[in-house]
Parts: C-alpha cells; structure tokens; sequence
C-alpha cells in the first residue's frame, strides 16, 4: 500500500524535526516546508537522504503548489521563541495568518486533515489557573507580544472558519513549554539558555524575581501527544503540555544541580507581558487521547544536558 503523505510547514524546526523522524519512523511520508529563519537543516541531517523524506525550502507566507496526494497537513511554521518574535513582529504576524491561510488551503485543495500548531500564549497573562480549553485568555494586543498571540488567535478562528465552513478535517494543538535536544543553543527560551549558560560557567540569567512559574514538557512526551491527536476525531483545541509547574528560580536551581555548574544567578529586567504563571490542564487530552506526560523534569533536563554537552 502507498505511504500516507503528511505535510509539515516549520518542519526543519525543534519540534517539527522531532515529528518528522517521529512520522517517517512510524511509515509516512513526509514532505517538509521551512524557510529557515529559525529552523536548521542540521535537524533533519539523518533524514534528508531518506527517500521517504522531502525537503522544501519555502516561505509558506507564499502560496503553496504541490503535485502530491496528501493526507495530512500539520502547520509547525512559527517564530516560538519570545526572542524571535520580538526581532521579527512582521513576519511573526504573517506566517500566522498568511501562512496559516495557505496551509489551510493546501488541505482543503488536498483533501487532507489540518492541524495548527497553536500555543497556551493564546491564554496571555492567564486569570485562570491552571488553563482549560474553554478558557478565553488575557492578552495585551498592542504590547510586544501581541504579535505572536494574535497571530495565533487568528489562526486558531480561521482554522475554525474553514471547520465550519468548508468542513475541513481540523485540529488545533495548545503546545505549552516544550524542552528537548535540537534546541538552539541561546535560542532565548529558558531551558537552552540556563544549560549552556550553567555548561559555559556563565551566570544564570533570571528575568525579573524569578517567581513566574511555567510547566515543562518533555518533546517525546509532547510527539506522542501530536501524533495521538494528528489521528484522532477531534476538532476543539487540545492543550499538551506537563502540568508540573515550576518556578524560574526553581528551574534554575535544578538545571545547576544537574550540570554541577558554579555559575552565579544574576537577575535582569522581567520582559513587558511575561505571564505570571502557567500550568495545561489536560483533562481533554487524557480522556480524549489516553494522553500523558511520562518525563519527570529532572530526567528530560538531563537528557537535554547530555544532548547539549
Ligand atoms: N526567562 C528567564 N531567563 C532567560 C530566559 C527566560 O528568566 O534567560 C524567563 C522568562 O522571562 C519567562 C520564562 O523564563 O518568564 C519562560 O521564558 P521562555 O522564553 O522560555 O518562554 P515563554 O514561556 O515566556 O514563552
């Protein structure tokens, strides 16, 4: 029987690459869409000389043409770090909706089922605690990370839109805090920053007290969520994450004891709209996707240090 074709836009990104040897691995065949603005195609070296493997390099804010039967088109393409999205608001603005309008459209022309790639910065600065799905969110849409929430927002109604109206096969994942090998390695997000800084004997750079709170998941954990869902009959967002949630100074402590580093802590200015706390609750990802994290943080933090080392 002929491989099923997935389509993956920001595939030769941290979590991306993960799915696409995770997808090619499993018997599909994958087709990669990245620009790499942010993406690397170091990621993909062991699979780039696979057959059931492709790679495109594409903007997917331009219209996408491809030949091929496809049944599954994830939609990865995203500047996911805050250091990222801040140096590049425009484009962060554009693959979100440009971008998720192209993706949506090679699904609906294809026939394929959709996901987005959404995010728990769609909550903002969250009210409630932990977060369910069915809670609306609190973001500054004109502060600096308005760029990167909005435009997740919006390419969650759209996905909607083509739901509703073109009944279109469609997913939305919330992807919380997610940690693993294949980050870059001052890539501005928490975990590679505090590991190479404790493995370089540079202080540890904790933004505002440290009090602010996140919960951290594994990548294999977050894979194997992505590829329950890519399969399942849902259409409402799924959040996946770990809900243990920690402090940045707790995280910090960990990541020195980890590496065994002598490196100082210092403290720096807490970024504009840094959210306070953040914690998925997954109740509709266990019931719905017998879905759940089995990575304690220490354990995938050493993994990740080893990676880094
Ligand atoms: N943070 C920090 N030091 C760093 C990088 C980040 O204290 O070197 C803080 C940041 O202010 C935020 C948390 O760690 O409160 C997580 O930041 P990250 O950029 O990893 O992702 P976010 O959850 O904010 O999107």
């Amino acid at each position: 029987m002929a491989k099923q074709r997935v389509v993956i836009t920001g595939g030769a990104g941290f979590i991306g690459s993960h799915l696409c040897l995770k997808l090619v691995n499993s018997g599909y065949s994958v087709v990669c869409i990245d620009n790499l603005i942010t993406g690397c195609l170091n990621n993909l070296k062991i699979l780039l000389k696979n057959r059931n493997f492709r790679f495109i390099k594409q903007d997917v804010c331009n219209y996408i043409k491809l030949a091929d039967k496809i049944s599954f088109v994830l939609h990865c393409a995203s500047l996911a770090s805050p250091e990222d999205y801040l140096r590049f608001p425009i484009k962060t603005l554009k693959v979100g909706s440009l971008g998720t309008h192209n993706a949506l459209g090679l699904a609906k022309e294809k026939k394929a089922a959709f996901m987005l790639f959404s995010t728990s910065e769609v909550y903002g600065d969250p009210l409630v605690h932990p977060q369910k799905e069915n809670y609306w969110g609190n973001v500054n849409t004109v502060g600096v990370r308005g760029c990167y929430d909005e435009s997740k927002r919006f390419a969650e109604a759209l996905t909607m839109a083509y739901h509703r109206t073109h009944k279109l096969n469609t997913k939305i994942v919330r992807i919380f805090n997610t940690y693993g090998p294949g980050m870059r390695s001052y890539d501005g997000r928490v975990v590679p920053n505090f590991i190479n800084q404790a493995l370089d004997n540079q202080p540890l750079t904790v933004y505002g007290k440290g009090e602010q709170t996140r919960s951290f998941c594994y990548i294999d954990d977050l894979v194997e969520g992505l590829c329950r869902l890519m399969l399942a009959p849902i259409n409402e967002p799924v959040n996946l994450g770990n809900p243990n949630e920690f402090s940045i100074m707790q995280l910090a402590r960990i990541v020195l004891k980890l590496t065994g580093s002598k490196s100082k802590i210092i403290f720096k200015t807490l970024p504009q709209d840094d959210p306070r706390q953040r914690q998925p609750d997954i109740s509709r990802a266990k019931r719905l996707l017998k879905w759940r994290p089995q990575v304690s943080l220490e354990e995938g933090l050493r993994k990740t240090v080893a990676w880094f080392k």
